[in-house]
């Protein structure tokens, strides 16, 4: 049975070119067509706009962004098996995808992509952290994209949108939320890849803010979160010594309990102790 782009299953696909999943390129595909439907639309309304695909492997979640409208995809994929098979979902839908064979940690998305951009991707967990850190860091904001859908391990998902208080808050919450809005929009169990992985998924929906939600220094803000998390079943006094002799009465400027810890400090506190810190370095 064709789906409804005309394309073979994906089963048939991967049988087809041989794609068994490889461990090392983080190889766990989705084959359902109806589960990368729903993923392409919790990206939100992608007609009119780019998207930049990170692994699209045999090509699931491409597809659902092609036929759920997509003016073009971007697919950078690493692992050269793949290329033939994206090659015929390019063949179906002409002009609207170019694949990119390459590593997505090398690539220069601004380069071959045209705003409105869209980052939409089920990706390798080795490389998922360390390319979101990068799209909330760019030396300018905003950045060139509008929103970043992206699956994760279910772990890495609630540390993204985890408030204070939980055991799950820390420096990626704050990265995140500082510059951006993110909330889950869909959880998977290991059954909706395969092969299975040993843990949960889930898909996070992240758009970025026009500009970051309190007044900082990126730089500071990171130093402080770092020491402060770093450390974090220690009172901030003790964890956060190490930025200079008057840090207890820096916190209590901030209005932070010097006795407090990291988990308890909200957004909007961290970025009050940053400026208050920048000020006493004679910086602003
Ligand atoms: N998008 C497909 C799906 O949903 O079925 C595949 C997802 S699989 C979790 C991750 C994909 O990322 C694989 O196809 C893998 O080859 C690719 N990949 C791994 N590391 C990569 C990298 N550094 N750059 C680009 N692609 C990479």
């Amino acid at each position: 049975m064709t789906a409804i782009d005309g394309l073979p299953p994906l089963r048939a696909v991967i049988a087809a070119h041989d794609l068994q999943a490889r461990k090392a390129l983080g190889q766990n595909f989705l084959l359902d067509l109806n589960l990368t439907a729903k993923i392409a639309r919790a990206a939100g309304d992608l007609s009119g706009a780019d998207v930049l695909e990170i692994g699209p492997g045999p090509g699931g979640l491409t597809r659902g962004l092609l036929a759920e409208g997509a003016r073009r995809v971007v697919a950078v994929e690493k692992d050269a098996r793949c290329l033939p098979a994206l090659a015929e979902i390019a063949a179906a839908y002409p002009g609207r995808l170019e694949v990119i064979h390459g590593d997505a940690l090398a690539f220069d998305a601004a380069a071959h992509l045209q705003s409105p951009i869209h980052i939409v991707a089920n990706l390798p967990y080795n490389v998922g952290t360390e390319l979101l850190v990068r799209w909330l860091t760019p030396a300018v904001w905003p950045p060139f994209w509008q929103s970043l859908t992206l699956m994760f391990q279910k772990e890495v998902a609630e540390r993204i949108v985890a408030r204070p208080g939980s055991s799950a808050y820390g420096r990626l919450a704050l990265l995140v939320q500082w510059r951006a809005e993110a909330r889950i929009v869909l959880r998977l169990p290991p059954e909706a890849f395969t092969p299975a992985p040993k843990v949960h998924s889930a898909v996070v929906h992240i758009t970025r803010r026009a500009e970051p939600l309190y007044p900082a220094n990126p730089v500071t803000l990171g130093q402080i979160t770092t020491a402060a998390f770093g450390q974090r079943r220690k009172m901030l006094r003790s964890s956060l010594r190490g930025l200079g002799p008057d840090i207890e009465q820096q916190l209590l400027a901030a209005d932070i309990e010097p006795t407090a810890r990291a988990e308890e400090i909200s957004l909007e506190k961290f970025c009050a102790l940053a400026r208050i810190v920048e000020t006493g370095r004679g910086i602003s």
